[in-house]
């Protein structure tokens, strides 16, 4: 079976057929460079040399591209390599992207050192707000980027109506759901042209592989990705392709227990006296609670909040808690925090990117919730 079902048998069983040779229930690690032909050119399954194609990264990119609710999906070996494969495929010197005021911090970087290296212009630009975003729309522009959540603000922009925005002025829309995960938001479904992952993160789920994926429903853009895997190589190996995809299979249980917790954690810093603002999606007090509300299932695990004491007050809670592991990246089954003007976001660092100093990111993950709220409660405490 394949494209039918719910959520979680699709990701069970999309591209997952039981192995015809063997009738392995999971898909083998295919660990092969290369592949028999019979007679020169007479490929047994369409496999020839592995950057170019491999069983193992082919079941995931099925599954991936079912759980998004699109036609194809391409599997590289981070969200950065996704992401560059995408930009290098569709710009070229002289274009302009407009990318959102809180982009994840790598991706402000390829674009402001990389990209602009080779000539591409770019704008930043408050994504919420679709005004902000016409306004900076040049007739040089080619790429909408947008993240939702974003991170690590935790803000909201209304995918539909970017993507009428988009359609508008002929531009193509990124939309990064890393944070969402496909369980919680389909971006394509709403107006997308792309969606970019890093399936180091939620998809994957155990902190234990890097990767990444860029879904379509543009047969040609598809094929340009796969002239990007085969041409510059960023490709998974198959054992990553089998964790990410071992990853997929619980997804759902996972989002939704992520949900819960994130919820109960968001509610703990927000009765603390020690905390200035929470921001998660999920509260009323959001300001983009009802956008999220419409595009989004539930509000998923990541949490950031703003403390009294600025930089020091954030940099002591991070040191404080002891459930949560202070440590960068997100998404994995165990909790983390990190402070992102010193951490992930550095590289915006006086640009008009920068976070501010007084801001913590939770990454919440599995844990019993009383465990996660009275961490949180004890660090608080401790900052005074
Ligand atoms: C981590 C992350 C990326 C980059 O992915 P890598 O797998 O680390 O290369 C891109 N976007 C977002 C939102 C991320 O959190």
């Amino acid at each position: 079976m394949s494209g039918s079902g719910g959520f979680s048998t699709r990701a069970l069983h999309d591209g997952q057929e039981p192995d015809p040779t063997t009738g392995s229930v999971v898909v083998p690690i295919f660990a092969t460079s290369t592949f028999a032909q019979d007679g020169v050119g007479g490929l047994r399954a369409g496999y020839e040399y592995a950057r170019t194609g491999n069983p193992t990264r082919t079941a995931l990119e099925t599954t991936l591209a079912s759980l998004e609710g699109a036609r194809h999906a391409r599997a590289f070996a981070s969200g950065m390599a996704a992401e560059d494969a995408l930009l290098r495929g569709v710009l070229r010197p002289g274009d302009h992207v407009l990318i959102p005021l809180d982009a994840y911090g790598g991706t402000y970087r390829l674009i402001s050192t990389v990209y602009a290296d080779w000539g591409v212009e770019y704008t930043a630009v408050d994504t919420a707000d679709p005004d902000a975003v016409r306004a900076a729309v040049r007739p040089t522009t080619r790429v909408l980027w947008c993240e939702t959540p974003t991170n690590p603000l935790l803000g909201i922009a209304d995918i539909a109506a970017l993507g009428g925005l988009a359609r508008e002025h002929d531009l193509l829309l990124v939309v990064d759901n890393t944070f969402a995960s496909p369980y919680l938001q389909t971006p394509i479904a709403l107006g997308a042209h792309a969606v970019v992952h890093s399936t180091t993160k939620y998809l994957g789920g155990h902190s234990d592989v890097v990767g990444g994926a860029v879904v379509t429903d543009d047969a040609e853009l598809d094929a340009t990705l796969g002239r990007m895997q085969n041409g510059m190589g960023a490709v998974p190996s198959p054992f990553d392709a089998f964790l990410t995809q071992r990853g997929l299979k619980t997804l759902a249980v996972r989002m939704e227990r992520h949900s819960d917790n994130a919820e109960r954690v968001a509610d703990a810093l927000a009765a603390h006296p020690a905390v200035t603002a929470v921001l998660y999606p999920g509260r009323a007090d959001h300001p983009g609670h009802e956008v999220a509300a419409k595009q989004m299932r539930r509000f998923g695990g990541m949490v950031s909040a703003r403390v009294a004491g600025g930089e020091e007050a954030a940099r002591a809670f991070c040191a404080a808690t002891r459930v949560f592991t202070l440590a960068e990246s997100l998404g994995g089954v165990e909790s983390l925090v990190e402070h992102p003007g010193a951490m992930t976001h550095a590289s915006a660092a006086g640009s008009l990117l920068e976070v501010p100093a007084d801001l913590v990111r939770l990454s919440v993950g599995l844990e019993d919730v009383e465990d996660l709220v009275d961490d949180v409660r004890q660090a608080l405490d401790a900052l005074k």
